[in-house]
């Protein structure tokens, strides 16, 4: 009999999830609660309770497209490098079709509890042989507004990243932003474009990095690969943190523009964002120390400093991960937080079958709880981060490794030497996990060689005459990058016989 899986959403980790079962002969059932696929990534106008996620209506991811493409679906070679977020869901709309996804999607199913219950009230009663929990992890906004003193008093608005979507209302108006991550530093960009003044608070201070490497090629296409995480490992960190804060403090010295963190760069939040700097430099956005309290209009902060006459607080202090259907006995790490396998599979249950994606062959519940602990001192995180961070390539090695699909170096290097270099020092891209073992594409040998020809198409937009001495825009890319790396490497050396 044909085995049936739940899969709860269909945003990017329910549409792979849904795709992944039907590759393994398994019947998949997707509750979606919204009325459309695509999860976070569908922008909406106004936002309600249920909605869930949210996002803002400038939104461009800061993953590139070659990093950010499912495994065995390259993103179309025209679509840009780093994708407005309409495009994307273009992209999961591709997906979708290409692969016949959605008839096995239900929409606006209600809630899930083995039973679920629809838009009329109606109930059913399902029963499934495993369950794939694709919600999401961004639906809860935190919102800390109790910390801070005359709150209750302050004149002006407060609200939450989530509640955002442009920067209209703000016009000429005195907003703080507190809170320096990905939308944060988004919002406050955008909005000191319009404001008459604009605040970004931080209490810890970031790295910040452009999109944009060497070349202008996508910096996660010139910084991940096997080659820079080999690197990594083998200099010491305190030359890496020396190295990597020169480089990148000779754009932009950290101290001058108040951006330095309070970690060395290994141990840092990092940022990416092209334009903060740059608003900065032009007084349009100043830089505040932590946020410490109110007073009536005025807001103050932790150097003492007062800022007068502020209109709004537009609070970017991340979001909570919430699986209300999911029985509480699960939540049983130290602070009542979900404890997961590689981030994927809760231990304490008997037979694996529910995952937070995939399904692969398990080590013990012992082994389990072992890794978990060592990755959660490892991170040095807070047991709700330690469940969704990871070291990005041994992360994917080590789960590639249990399901049977991690690229094995050498014998690449002495079956297909061409491959096995692309492999080695280009990007580690999602192709890369399709090359051998289970779900094998026969077209990811193509992806990887075609993959920075896809990175130069969105560019020939103008006609300009090749030199002869170049034989392919392909191949010129595949050397700059190259080449951006090794001055990479040898900046790390150079630095230190400085
Ligand atoms: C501002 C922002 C920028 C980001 N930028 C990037 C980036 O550049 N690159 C990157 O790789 N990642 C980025 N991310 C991370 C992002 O979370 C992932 O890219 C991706 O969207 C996660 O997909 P998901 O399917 O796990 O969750 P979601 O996209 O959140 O989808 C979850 C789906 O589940 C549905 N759902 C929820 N609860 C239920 C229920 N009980 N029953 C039925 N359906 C339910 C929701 O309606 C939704 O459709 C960003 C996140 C944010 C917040």
């Amino acid at each position: 009999m044909v085995r049936r899986v739940l899969v709860i959403g269909a945003g990017t980790s329910g549409l792979v999830g849904i795709k992944t079962c039907l590759d393994e002969g398994l019947e998949p059932v997707c509750f979606e609660s919204s009325d459309d696929i695509g999860g976070l990534w569908r922008f909406k106008e106004s936002q309600s309770e249920s909605d869930g996620t949210s996002i803002y209506r400038s939104l461009v991811t800061n993953t590139s497209k070659e990093m950010m493409c499912f495994s065995d679906f390259p993103m179309p070679a025209h679509y840009p490098n780093y994708l407005h977020h309409a495009q994307l869901l273009q992209y999961y709309r591709l997906y979708t079709e290409h692969f016949g996804l959605r008839r096995h999607i239900t929409f606006q199913s209600g809630q899930w509890d083995v039973m679920t219950v629809d838009q009329d009230g109606l109930e059913k009663e399902h029963v499934f042989d495993g369950l794939l929990v694709c919600s999401g992890h961004y639906t809860q906004p935190v919102l800390p507004l109790g910390q801070f003193p005359g709150q209750e008093q302050f004149t002006g608005r407060c609200l939450h990243s989530w509640e955002y979507k442009d920067a209209d209302a703000f016009r000429g108006k005195r907003v703080v932003i507190v809170g320096i991550g990905s939308s944060g530093a988004d919002i406050a960009v955008e909005i000191s474009r319009s404001a008459a003044k604009t605040f970004l608070s931080t209490r810890k201070g970031t790295w910040v990095m452009g999109r944009m490497s060497s070349g202008g090629l996508p910096l996660d296409m010139v910084s991940i690969s096997r080659f820079t995480k080999t690197l990594t490992k083998l200099l010491p960190k305190w030359l890496i943190n020396w190295a990597a804060e020169r480089v990148l403090n000779q754009k932009y010295d950290h101290r001058l523009y108040g951006l330095m963190p309070s970690k060395r760069f290994l141990d840092a939040a990092t940022l990416i964002n092209d334009d903060l700097p740059g608003r900065i430099l032009q007084g349009a956005l100043v830089m505040k120390t932590h946020l410490c309290g109110f007073t009536g209009s005025g807001l103050v902060f932790e150097d003492g400093t007062v800022e007068d006459d502020i209109d709004a607080v537009i609070f970017c202090t991340g979001y909570r991960a919430s699986f209300p259907f999911l029985p509480e006995s699960l939540s049983d790490g130290p602070g009542g937080e979900l404890t997961l396998y590689e981030r994927v599979f809760p231990p304490s249950l008997e037979r694996p079958t529910l995952a937070f994606m995939g399904s692969c062959h398990l080590a013990t519940k012992e082994r389990m709880l072992l890794v978990i602990e060592s990755q959660r001192k490892r991170l040095r995180s807070s047991p709700r981060d330690a469940a969704l961070e990871v070291d990005y390539i041994p992360y994917l090695d080590s789960m590639a490794h249990q399901i049977g699909v991690r690229p094995n170096i050498l014998r690449l290097f002495l079956t297909d030497p061409k491959l096995g270099l692309k492999v080695f020092l280009g990007p580690c891209t999602p192709y890369q996990y399709r090359l051998t073992g289970p779900g094998r594409w026969k077209g990811a040998r193509q992806a990887i060689y075609t993959q920075w020809d896809r990175v130069a198409q969105p560019f020939r937009t103008r006609a300009l005459q090749e030199p002869e001495s170049r034989r392919s825009g392909a191949l010129s890319l595949w050397l700059l990058s190259g080449v951006a790396m090794v001055m990479s490497c040898s900046v790390l050396w150079w630095r230190t016989l400085e």
